[in-house]
């Protein structure tokens, strides 16, 4: 491994014209700006794109993607396809297709905003389960993003085994990235009122006045989603789980009887759980946010004996 990180190096040296002492001194100030979150070979692969040395013709594993990357290259399956959503932000509009993409090593969302690109998935032509080569694209945030000048083509190649679930890593919130899949043991320590809304039973895409855009009128599912606070003592973060994950708490009818959301609320701030989900930057704040996708009871018998093993 040492000997690989060194050709990396020297590469990354004769390609950008910097001496192998600058590149190293570069890598190790990136992995301490990062808290040392990114491996050497990690580093090196964000400088060798910071001074413009690309990695022509080489596949990345997604495992290996940090963000920052650009002009990578890879394979994988697509595993989750999500509905192409219609934006008008500030005047410019547009389209924006995602997907999961899925490799032996790991999985990562990713983003398509060129025309030609969401064509492709509007016409069939990129869809659930096609293993597609992805080349020129870049990592931001922890997703990987497609323009215009990247390409996106279904190739023959099979992947058989592919992970599905994103390998969750507990972590302390002060250390939680963009994109990444954690869990920490964290308090409780603010809880906003729920907020509610409904679903088209067919597609569960947001019904208004009991319309959907896609299926016309029809008998609206109500949901609701909580966001609150938690804080593992290294810092704080805000936190969101929709129905799925707060029924674990509450019932809908719970959340819907003020005096019993009190009681619940109040039996539940300080608490201490176990929570895991998915770390997003919020694009209109520009701050981290925790979409939670479980959450379970500090079991403290097990905790001490854990402690005592
Ligand atoms: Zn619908």
């Amino acid at each position: 491994m040492e000997g690989n990180y060194q050709q990396l190096i020297q590469f990354i040296s004769e390609h950008a014209g910097v001496s192998v002492e600058d590149i190293e001194r570069k890598i190790e100030a990136k992995q301490a700006k990062l808290s040392g979150l990114i491996s050497k070979e990690g580093a090196a692969q964000v400088i060798a794109a910071e001074l413009g040395v690309s990695f022509d013709k080489q596949l990345v594993k997604i495992s290996q993607i940090v963000t920052g990357m650009r002009k990578i290259n890879l394979i994988g399956k697509i595993i989750n396809l999500f509905p192409v959503r219609e934006y008008n932000k500030n005047g410019r509009q547009g389209r924006i297709g995602s997907f999961v993409l899925a490799d032996e090593t790991s999985n990562i969302r990713t983003v398509l905003w060129d025309e030609n690109h969401i064509d492709l998935i509007v016409g069939g032509n990129v869809a659930k389960d096609m293993v597609v080569e992805i080349t020129n694209a870049s990592v931001r945030n922890g997703e990987i993003h497609l323009n215009s000048f990247s390409e996106i083509k279904p190739v023959e190649k099979k992947i058989e085994i592919v992970v599905l679930q994103k390998p969750t890593i507990e972590k302390e919130i002060v250390q939680f990235n963009p994109g990444e899949s954690v869990s920490s043991r964290a308090f409780i320590v603010r809880m906003f009122e729920p907020r509610f809304f409904e679903v088209c039973p067919e597609c569960k895409k947001k019904a208004v006045l009991g319309e959907c855009v896609a299926h016309g009128k029809v008998n609206p599912e109500k949901r609701a989603l909580l966001n609150f606070v938690i804080d593992d003592g290294t810092e704080n973060i805000r936190a969101v789980m929709f129905s799925n994950v707060l029924e674990k708490l509450m019932s809908q009818q719970d959340l819907e009887n003020f005096e019993i959301f009190e009681q619940k609320k109040k039996d539940l701030l300080g608490k201490e759980m176990l929570i895991s989900g998915q770390v997003r930057k919020n694009q209109l704040y520009g701050n981290n946010e925790f979409i939670v996708n479980d959450l379970v009871d500090i079991n403290l018998d097990e905790l001490i004996s854990k402690l005592e093993r």
